[in-house]
């Protein structure tokens, strides 16, 4: 699957478009993931091919492989855990959903820590498992 890298010409974000088949960059206009416009210039011939299990999962391991993700911004990390959430398939449980739910309302992570005391820790673990 190609991945195009376009700059937003509403917010200057650079975004990853990752589209299914080639003609789909012919005939389909980018979205902008941050601000939604349409408003899009494809950045010079960066294009990364999918093509195997193992490329998929180097993918994962690349940060840039989410866009730029801010630490900063609850939404950002909170697009950011659904995405890899999606691409391994994993059930990551109830928590997980909380958690990222709380992130999309705006609520900082140190707040859902706070809001969540099991989340980080073994069930029931001791105060000494924590770094
Ligand atoms: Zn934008």
């Amino acid at each position: 699957m190609p991945i195009y890298d376009y700059r937003c010409n509403q917010c200057g974000r650079r975004v990853s478009v990752l589209w299914r088949t080639w003609a789909e960059i012919e005939t389909k206009s980018p979205v902008c993931s941050r601000c939604g416009s349409h408003d899009l210039k494809r950045l010079v011939t960066r294009v990364a091919v999918l093509h195997s299990e193992d490329s998929h999962l180097e993918n994962l391991a690349d940060p840039s492989a989410f866009g730029d993700v801010d630490e900063n911004d609850p939404k950002s990390l909170a697009r950011m855990m659904r995405t890899m959430s999606r691409e391994t398939g994993e059930d990551l449980g109830p928590e997980f959903g909380e958690v990222v739910d709380r992130l999309e309302a705006g609520q900082k992570p140190e707040d859902i820590e706070a809001a969540l005391p099991d989340l980080g820790g073994e069930a029931g673990g001791s105060d000494l498992d924590m770094m």
